[in-house]
């Protein structure tokens, strides 16, 4: 148990709408809730509330390792979560789908 990040999702687990937490919890999406800066950091993380497949709780942390292989562990139990953020992939199928209608359409003017 990490309890910096149990702290932390007590603190800021009340501030999110259910809509929120619906999307946690069935879209496997991850919410930035705040910035931290602990101890001997360069400088401030985004931390994120998400949901823990294994035990079955939200859970709180930032991203750890590279940007195409980032990841996020459980504080109560140290699953490791993929860290894909769905609101990501919502804004690149977005903007393709954008991109193919203005190719389509402006062509004909
Ligand atoms: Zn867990």
């Amino acid at each position: 148990m990490n309890w910096k990040n149990a702290a932390g999702l007590k603190k800021h687990l009340p501030k999110l709408s259910d809509f929120d937490k619906f999307c946690i919890r069935n879209l496997e999406s991850k919410i930035e809730v705040c910035e931290e800066q602990r101890e001997g950091w360069p400088g401030k993380m985004p931390f994120y509330i998400f949901w823990c497949p294994n035990c079955e709780n939200y859970s709180y942390d930032y991203p750890q390792g590279f940007a195409e292989n980032r990841r996020l562990y459980c504080h109560r139990c140290d699953e490791r979560v993929d860290f894909v953020l769905l609101r990501t992939e919502m804004k690149m199928l977005l903007s393709a789908l954008w991109c193919g209608i203005s190719i389509r359409f402006g062509r004909k003017k």
